[in-house]
């Protein structure tokens, strides 16, 4: 039987690290120990670096690494550019692509000290919501291993959940953070669009993409989001200025706060009556903790999934243009007749359906007669969205919402039906679409033998992430879910 980890939140393992109750490495090794004996059914882990990372926590015992993520080992979604190993994207198009350098991101964590164990799984280029479009394998939900860990960063979800690592990193572009984080029974944050760097980060839909942390704890996603948090010369979308202290009033309950509640997420079709409960008890816990709950309308989210799978596949298919076999990617073995040959027998080689899929609506809605139709009209969709945004933010503080409009579903239970897939998204877009800050907290779980965590989202205004790590923190302070674990032999 595997020894559980001493500590498995970051915050805990820093406190143990700072009283020496234990050492860098001494985690490490735990971790990793858990990686051999637990990854093999969880699959959370596209590569591992065991000795990187043993050797990056010995220092950090020397006293030569320090920083507020000094020693603990974490995990980070394979999309993130790393100067070691690979980076695939879970895509055969980058099956053994090494990146000549690293990601803002992942210069910032190691800088802060942070031990990176591995990178993790993906739906191909971050398209979807299960891991099932990975070309390498499928992910699975430590809850119920028969059941994916959502997605796209389900592999960066899975491996916290299953601790295989403490903290990890992943991308949202529609969902992607949050949506893992509510299926996985963790915290999971999308910062504002420009919060953190996009160096490095492999673009999908580079207007709505930004990567972000994955914790069991508010504090420990708020410990992430300090260390990656910051303008970066290098992504001129990022944005200047100071970061604020993301952990210093944390604890202190926001008096007044103002909860709002969409009427328009109350016609959303296809929500698990379990989900809806649970998201209105974590109303009713702000309620008796004093705050005040506000209707809001949002008259255009019901256009956020139309809008968004018009913008992100339209990105897409510029993005993903240089793999083409001679600039960037796999090249066909094939005999190829000239270059239109070569370039499509590369990229029918490379990408998977759902890829193909997205480059095909994207290159359709943006050719000519159809780009003012249907892109144009896109962008248009996304201004009222975010207008219904602003609005809503000067009635309330956060909006409060399901992440997902169910828990965990099987693995193959929607993977034939893109459309299906689609809908689960329907909560989390609107977030990217407007650029504003967005997260994930466990709020309850559903009945049966297999318990499967449901997820409460909470919606801020742009760069409002204090005060919603605030929001989210009083609510996790006054209920225990943050505080249960999957078991897993
Ligand atoms: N599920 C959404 C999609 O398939 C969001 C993906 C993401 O955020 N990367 O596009």
């Amino acid at each position: 039987m595997l020894p559980p980890l001493p500590f498995d939140t970051l915050t805990a393992a820093r406190a143990a690290l700072a009283a020496k109750q234990t050492s860098a490495v001494e985690l490490t090794k735990a971790v990793l120990a858990r990686v051999d004996a637990l990854d093999p059914a969880v699959k959370a882990y596209v590569s591992t670096y065991p000795e990187r990372a043993l050797a990056v926590a010995a220092e950090v015992d020397a006293g030569r690494r320090t920083g507020v993520l000094a020693g603990l080992p974490i995990a980070v979604k394979d999309n993130l550019c790393t100067s070691f190993g690979t980076t695939t994207c879970s895509s055969r198009m980058l099956a053994d692509f090494r990146s000549p350098y690293d990601a803002t991101v992942i210069q910032k964590l190691e800088a802060a000290g942070a031990v990176i164990v591995g990178k993790t799984n993906l739906d191909e280029f971050a398209m979807g919501s299960s891991t099932e479009n990975s070309a390498l394998f499928t992910s699975r939900n430590p809850w119920d291993t028969s059941r994916v860990p959502g997605g796209s960063s389900g592999g960066a979800a899975a491996a916290l959940a299953a601790g295989l690592c403490l903290g990890s990193i992943g991308s949202d572009t529609g969902g992607s953070i949050r949506q893992p984080a509510s299926l996985c029974g963790l915290v999971g944050l999308k910062p504002t669009y420009g919060r953190v760097s996009r160096y490095g980060l492999v673009a999908f839909a580079s207007s709505l993409d930004q990567v972000g942390p994955f914790g069991w704890t508010v504090a420990d996603a708020a410990l992430l989001l300090q260390a990656m948090a910051g303008n970066d010369p290098r992504d001129s979308t990022s944005v200047r200025g100071d970061v604020p202290d993301y952990l210093a009033e944390l604890d202190a309950p926001l008096t007044g706060l103002r909860v709002g509640i969409a009427k328009e997420y109350d016609a959303a079709e296809g929500v698990d009556p379990q989900v809806r409960a649970a998201v209105a008890a974590a109303v009713d816990v702000y309620r008796s903790l004093g705050a005040t709950v506000v209707d809001v309308s949002l008259p255009h989210t019901r256009y956020g999934i139309a809008a968004y799978y018009v913008i992100a596949p339209c990105e897409a298919s510029s993005n993903l243009a240089r793999y083409d076999g001679v600039h960037y990617g796999h090249r066909t073995a094939e005999p190829v007749d000239g270059i239109i040959d070569l370039v499509s027998k590369s990229r029918a080689e490379g990408f998977g359906d759902e890829v193909q899929r997205r480059i095909m609506v994207g290159t359709y809605a943006l050719s000519k007669g159809y780009g003012e139709r249907l892109y144009h009209n896109a962008l248009r969709v996304r201004a009222k969205i975010k207008a219904d945004f602003d609005a809503a933010f000067a009635r309330c503080d956060v909006i409060a919402s399901p992440t997902s409009p169910t828990a965990a579903f099987k693995v193959g239970e929607k993977s034939a039906d893109p459309l299906a897939m689609y809908l689960a998204d329907v909560f989390t877009v609107t977030c990217n679409i407007a650029g504003i800050a967005g997260v994930s907290l466990p709020c309850g779980f559903t009945a049966g033998e297999k318990p499967l965590p449901i997820g409460l989202q909470l919606l801020g205004p742009a760069f409002g992430e204090v005060n919603l790590l605030r929001a989210a923190r009083m609510y996790e302070a006054a209920t225990d879910w943050h505080t249960r674990r999957p078991v897993l032999s």
